[in-house]
């Protein structure tokens, strides 16, 4: 039988968590391993080329970036880099973001020709004092930089974006079962925490649009103290919501990276009355190695590498 003594120190855990806003299952998890590396979608491929550096000790900031390039090389990815679909106007234009342990950041958007937006991103954070380039100017820093130009239109995009044009519906309305956005988080053997997202973004879109992907915060956010958070989908609804971070400060309150993904989720569905209609997914990681996963429709998976083990799961959602 469990002692007064004990009973009363269980009552007061209990009740310190819940002052912390810590559930009990929370704080009884056991140590999860790291390093690790989670990515939105089904991006298998990615995550190996993040893992294979994870695996040799390398750091997050190096995983992330392997990993992002391996989605804009693939042509068969129609929303990030080469093979994206582009603009109403026939331009793919790429948007992406980085950041590492020590909280420094670096983003380029709307930026054209260039395949691996993430590694631009990268060199604006390392090279510059400047956190985004846009356009023109992040076009010609890749070029200075040593970055090729590339035609980034495949055959088959162009192939889509003729076939749009036939009724050249402008409804910016992301399909809800999937697309390829990749956001990308990893934790390295010293615990330190990195992450990624890069897109060709809304297929279609009106030139010069900017999703969420390159906005620190929105479609990204690292906080070395606390976890990191990234966000796929219709991005219009994830920068009004700014919910990456959101839900690094949610962790912070001491939510697990789930509860603070389906809060996220919860919220941005509370100001989004055509929710319904469009798709958004949320991935986390806290500093101890847990992930939490929540989209508005079923649909939205990830691929998440621990321990040797690359496996793609299914998220829960907020549409039953
Ligand atoms: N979030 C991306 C954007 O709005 C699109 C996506 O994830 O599919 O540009």
């Amino acid at each position: 039988m469990i002692s007064r003594r004990k009973l009363l120190a269980s009552a007061a855990a209990t009740a310190v968590l819940s002052r912390l806003n810590i559930t009990k299952s929370f704080a009884a998890q056991p140590k999860p391993q790291v390093p690790l590396i989670i990515s939105t979608w089904n991006n298998r491929g990615a995550n190996e080329a993040g893992w294979a550096i994870l695996n040799k000790k390398g750091r997050a900031l190096d995983a992330v970036e392997a990993a992002a390039r391996v989605p804009e090389a693939d042509p068969k990815d129609t929303s990030v880099g080469y093979g994206g679909l582009p603009d109403r106007d026939g331009h793919v234009t790429l948007d992406a973001c980085i950041m590492d342990e020590k909280g420094r950041a670096g983003s380029v958007t709307f930026m054209e020709n260039i395949m691996h937006a993430i590694s631009v991103a990268r060199a604006v954070m390392e090279k510059t004092p400047h956190v985004m380039l846009a356009g023109e100017g992040a076009y010609q820093f890749a070029l200075a930089n040593g970055f090729k130009k590339e035609n980034l239109l495949t055959e088959n995009a162009k192939k889509a974006w003729e076939d749009w044009k036939k009724e050249s519906k402008y409804k910016p309305v992301i399909n809800i079962e999937r697309h390829d956005t990749i956001g990308v988080l990893a934790i390295d053997a010293k615990n330190d925490l990195s992450g990624a997202c890069t897109t060709s973004g809304l297929a279609f879109k009106m030139r010069g649009r900017v999703g969420d992907s390159p906005i620190l915060g929105a479609g990204l956010y690292i906080d070395n103290e606390i976890g990191g958070a990234c966000a796929t989908g219709l991005g219009e609804t994830v920068m009004r919501a700014v919910s990456s971070f959101l839900v690094v400060e949610l962790m912070r309150q001491g939510k697990t990276p789930q509860q603070a993904c389906e809060e996220a989720i919860r919220r941005l569905v509370k100001k989004t009355p055509e929710y319904k209609d469009l798709q958004v997914g949320i991935l986390a990681v806290n500093r101890a190695g847990e992930h939490g996963a929540y989209s508005i429709h079923k649909g939205f998976n990830y691929t998440l590498s621990l321990g040797n083990e690359t496996k793609v799961h299914e998220a829960d959602h907020f549409i039953k």
